[in-house]
């Protein structure tokens, strides 16, 4: 394989620095580099720095490389997106009619639709059809810079359709150009069949499928629904410490719709992350301050059921990491654009550009543990690149609602432009 030789980016983000989750001033830190340009080798970034310094180096074997010349243009890592559920069956355009009608989501979900009408399609597919409907899905985060997704089970709520889900989600990440995270989500929704036996289901969930999921190594992370009306923090607590003990490290959807204690329960566990966090208390977000629980954020599901967004800055104000993701999922966020979702932390949770590109890359990395191979730029990690067709970082998220995606190389190999 050629080495690639990127030159003469008007501003090279490389968001440089510790692989660790960015807080306060640091979300603010994109390590620019003007005039920059970076030599990619065998999949990997082997220099960052200007153009005039990688000239000094690698001078002699430009006749060598495929040169690409980024003049005019803004050169970041690849986007990382730390919450799909992007290895879904189906389809569900009506219940956007219906919400528009004047349906809640809860009130959707109570007669049979959201969550359980996408299990019923997930549980009807075959592999091939949901990796076929996935690929479609995968391709277009591609085009939109997006080259790492978590993505999670939790349409199955069977033993058989959670394993499918994971086993469909397993064999992209082998064949896809995207990295594709694994997340055991069984605590997704308490399956029809079990209602009124809520405790009865976690029992399958606890006993069956998490030492199923954790002995074939098909998750790395297991996530939970904490909410009003579907798991309590008490159960809650208990899917994710059952977990834990089985190499799992717990997730948690807190505090969404009703303020409920997730973010607390979050601290309390020990959770990576915490997602939604709509109506977190200030009491459960200082916890996550100070547990190192990294805020997900999800701004374009608060749009889509017209929600008020997460507080995003008094998070950040308050020493939170916060990430940010589509939520891509059929029901609340049927989105594959991270640039949209970076827009929109701008503007419904006053996220800085600087932060809401911080947010998108090394804060996503770090929500699903991939912080040491993507989300920076810097020497030795994967070279997942995105040229786009803009000059800087701020115009990024000024010019919104459009894709400005010009180029993108995963592990050195162009897969977009
Ligand atoms: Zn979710």
């Amino acid at each position: 394989m050629k080495p690639i030789w990127i030159k003469n980016a008007a501003q090279l983000a490389t968001i440089s620095g510790a692989n660790k989750p960015r807080t306060r001033e640091a979300m603010s830190d994109l390590g620019v580099i003007e005039n920059g340009s970076l030599w990619i080798e065998n999949g990997k970034i082997m220099a960052v720095g200007s153009t005039a310094e990688l000239e000094r180096i690698y001078g002699e074997r430009a006749s060598e490389a495929n040169i690409v010349d980024a003049t005019g243009r803004l050169v970041t890592p690849g986007l990382v997106d730390p919450h799909t559920h992007v290895a879904y069956g189906g389809s569900r355009e009506r219940e956007f009619e219906m919400r528009l009608e004047g349906a809640t989501y809860m009130d959707i979900m109570n007669a049979g639709g959201g969550i359980h009408a996408t299990t019923r399609m997930t549980r009807e597919a075959t592999e091939d059809e949901l990796i076929e409907q996935t690929t479609r899905r995968l391709d277009s985060f591609l085009a939109h810079g997006v080259t790492t997704v978590e993505g999670k089970s939790g349409y199955g709520l069977d033993l058989e359709t959670e394993i499918k889900q994971l086993r469909v989600m397993k064999r992209l990440n082998e064949t896809h150009p995207i990295d594709l995270i694994p997340t055991f989500m069984g605590g997704h929704a308490v399956p029809r069949e079990y209602k009124g036996r809520e405790d009865e289901y976690i029992d399958v969930l606890v006993n069956d499928m998490l030492p199923k999921v954790a002995d074939e190594e098909l998750a790395v992370f297991n996530d939970v629904f904490c909410e009003v009306g579907v798991f309590t923090p008490e159960q809650s607590e208990r899917i994710l410490l059952a977990g834990k003990e089985l190499g799992l490290v717990p997730k948690i959807h807190a505090d969404e719709i009703e303020s409920y204690g997730g973010a607390e329960l979050a601290a309390k566990v020990g959770a990576i992350s915490a997602e939604h966090l709509l109506k977190a208390s200030d009491e459960g977000v200082r916890l996550m301050a100070e547990a190192g629980v990294i805020a997900c954020l999800l701004p374009a599901t608060a749009l889509y059921l017209r929600e008020e967004a997460a507080q995003g800055r008094a998070m950040i104000d308050a020493g939170v990491a916060v990430a940010i993701s589509t939520d891509c999922n059929p029901g609340s966020s049927p989105t594959t654009s991270m640039p949209l979702v970076m827009n929109l932390a701008c503007i419904s949770m006053r996220l800085t550009p600087a932060e809401a590109l911080v947010a998108a890359t090394m804060n996503g990395a770090c929500a699903i543990g991939m912080e040491e191979k993507v989300g920076s730029i810097e020497v030795g990690k994967q070279a997942d690149i995105v040229m786009w067709h803009i000059s800087n970082y701020q115009e990024l998220q000024y010019l919104f609602g459009v894709n400005h995606v010009q180029s993108v190389w995963k592990k050195g190999v162009q897969v977009v432009g």
